[in-house]
C-alpha cells in the first residue's frame, strides 16, 4: 500500500467512512482477546507442571528398576547362603548320627568327627549370621521398592489431575477462541475489503491494526499527538483513512478524540 507523507501522520490510499473506520476498533479488540488467549495457550502453567511431573515420574521408574534389581540379586545370595546353612546342618546332622551310633570306636578318629562337629557348629553359626544380615539387607531394599512404588502411584495421580486440569482449560481456550473468532468474521465481513486487507497488513507487522484517538492520544502506542498533528487529524476528511507515523496503525477518530 503506497502512501503519501503528511506532516508525522499519513493518508492511507484507502478511504473508508467513519463507521467502516470504527468496527476496526471492534476488530481490533477482538484481535487482541485472541493474541490473549493463543498466549495462554502457550504458556499454561499445567503443561510445565506436566514436564516437571513427567520427569519426576521417570526418576521414580528409574528407582523401582534399581529396586528390582537390587531385591533379585539379595534374593539369589539369600537362596545361596542358606543352602549353605542347609548343607552344613545336614553334615552336623550325618556326624552326630555316626556319633551316637557308636560307629567310631577309633579314638583318633573320634577326636576328629568331633573336632569336625565343633567347626562346623562355628560355621553354621557365621553362615546363619551371614543369613540374618541378608535379611535385613533385603528388608530395607524392600522398604525402598515400597517407598518408589507409593511415590510412582502418587505421581500418576498428580500427572492424572494435571492433565484433567489442562484439559479443562484448553477446553475453555477453545471455546472462547471460536467465539472470538465467529464475532471477527462477521464484523470482517463488513469491513471493506481494501480497508480489511491494510488493516490485516499492519496487524500482521505490528500486532495491533487500528488504535482509537481519545483525547489527543493514540490508543495503540500510547504517545500523544502533537498540537500540528491534531490539527492535520481535524483537517481530514471523515472518510480519509489516518495512520499514525509513531506506530504506523490506523488512528481511528472517536467522539472522545479531543479535536
Ligand atoms: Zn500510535
Amino acid at each position: 500500500m503506497r502512501q503519501r507523507p503528511r506532516g508525522r501522520l499519513t493518508l492511507a490510499f484507502v478511504k473508508a467512512s467513519p463507521e467502516s473506520q470504527l468496527r476496526l476498533l471492534e476488530l481490533a479488540d477482538l484481535d487482541t482477546e485472541l493474541g490473549r488467549l493463543g498466549h495462554r495457550r502457550r504458556i499454561m502453567p499445567e503443561n510445565a507442571e506436566l514436564a516437571q511431573l513427567s520427569e519426576r515420574a521417570a526418576k521414580v521408574r528409574d528407582a523401582i528398576t534399581i529396586a528390582d534389581t537390587n531385591l533379585a540379586d539379595l534374593d539369589r545370595e539369600l537362596a545361596r547362603a542358606e543352602k549353605d546353612v542347609d548343607q552344613v546342618r545336614v553334615r552336623i546332622v550325618r556326624d552326630n548320627q555316626r556319633l551316637d551310633a557308636g560307629q567310631v570306636s577309633n579314638a583318633r578318629e573320634l577326636e576328629s568327627l568331633q573336632n569336625e562337629v565343633t567347626s562346623l557348629r562355628r560355621r553354621q553359626g557365621d553362615l546363619e549370621e551371614g543369613v540374618l544380615e541378608l535379611m535385613e539387607r533385603r528388608e530395607s531394599a524392600q522398604a525402598l521398592r515400597d517407598g518408589a512404588g507409593a511415590e510412582a502411584e502418587t505421581v500418576g495421580g498428580d500427572e492424572a489431575a494435571a492433565a484433567a486440569r489442562r484439559d479443562a482449560a484448553v477446553a475453555e481456550i477453545d471455546e472462547q477462541e471460536a467465539k472470538a473468532a465467529a464475532a471477527r468474521a462477521a464484523i470482517a465481513r463488513d469491513v471493506p475489503a481494501d480497508l480489511l486487507a491494510l488493516y490485516d497488513k499492519i496487524r500482521a507487522s505490528s500486532g495491533l491494526g487500528a488504535a482509537p484517538l481519545r483525547r489527543g492520544q493514540c490508543g495503540g502506542c500510547r504517545e500523544m499527538l502533537s498540537t500540528v498533528e491534531l490539527n492535520e487529524v481535524r483537517a481530514a476528511a471523515p472518510d480519509e483513512v489516518i495512520r499514525h507515523e509513531e506506530c504506523r496503525r490506523i488512528l481511528v477518530r472517536t467522539a472522545d478524540s479531543g479535536l
